[in-house]
């Protein structure tokens, strides 16, 4: 079989030429990175589950008609989606304080905050993805004040549903990143949200406990981060509930 083409080689992931015209395949690397690669490791199995977690995601995604980039999962670490021109932006939204906010504002970790805010980001590895205004977006081109409305609205449903999501398995969503990709239809071009939706680029904090479920595990060194996406993704039913002890007549 003749070798994939490879167009692009991220941090934590790598996008293939895909079988079909309009389709790439992305590959899930076991690399973590954080503060913009000066920290590195790579954590066996972290590219597995953010494969099944992000295709997890995206379908509830499409079954409930918000549309994105997925297709099909293809095996362990591969997934089919749709080609999309990125638009460079990392779209941010924040239901608490935590990371950059908390830092840039002196607001506490944890802090609930008045209504979901949305950030934006220029995706700019050698400028450390600077935060930006929807003047800056619009000034330079990045995307139109309809692209925007569309963002924004993508933004919040994505937010609706993964908080309630999580909500229901006992994890409170603190935060996420998302990425959104432009398709072109004919004449018609449409925003979907593209990359991934995994605990890579989310902040997932258990309800009862306060337990970190997602990449803080590896930013702050608080123990193993696939541990934490496993639980992510048993409490979810993406992975077998091996360790659930079944319900017995005296238990
Ligand atoms: O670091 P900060 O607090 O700005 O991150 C906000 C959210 O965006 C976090 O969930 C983080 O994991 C995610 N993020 C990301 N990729 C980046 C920056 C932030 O996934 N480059």
């Amino acid at each position: 079989m003749a070798r994939r083409k490879k167009i692009y080689e991220g941090k934590a992931k790598i996008l293939y030429e895909g079988p079909e015209p309009g389709t790439i395949v992305q590959y899930f690397k076991d690399d973590a990175t954080a503060f913009n690669a000066e920290k590195k490791d790579v954590i066996d199995g972290k590219g597995v589950l953010n494969n099944r977690l992000s295709e997890f995601f995206m379908t509830g995604l499409t079954q409930i008609g918000v549309p994105n980039h997925f297709i099909r999962r293809l095996n362990m670490r591969e997934q089919l989606v749709r080609n999309c021109e990125i638009v460079p932006l990392e779209v941010i939204v924040r239901n608490y304080a935590a990371g950059t906010m908390s830092k840039r504002l002196g607001i506490a970790e944890g802090t609930q905050l008045p209504r979901p805010i949305v950030e934006y980001c220029y995706k700019d590895d050698s400028l450390g993805d600077p935060l930006v205004t929807e003047e800056h977006i619009a000034a330079f081109g990045w995307a139109s004040q309809q692209d925007m409305d569309d963002i924004l609205s993508l933004a919040l449903r994505v937010n609706d549903f993964l908080s309630g999501m999580m909500l229901a398995v006992g994890i409170r969503l603190i935060d996420f990143k998302i990425e959104i990709g432009r398709v072109y239809e004919g004449d018609f071009q449409r925003l979907i949200v593209a990359d991934e939706i995994s605990p890579d680029s989310c902040r997932l904090w258990d309800i009862e406990t306060g337990q970190k479920l997602d990449k803080d595990v590896f930013r702050r060194d608080l123990g193993n981060l696939t541990d934490a996406y496993s639980e992510v993704a048993r409490r979810l039913g993406v992975l077998p509930q091996s360790n659930v002890t079944k319900p017995t007549l005296i238990n």
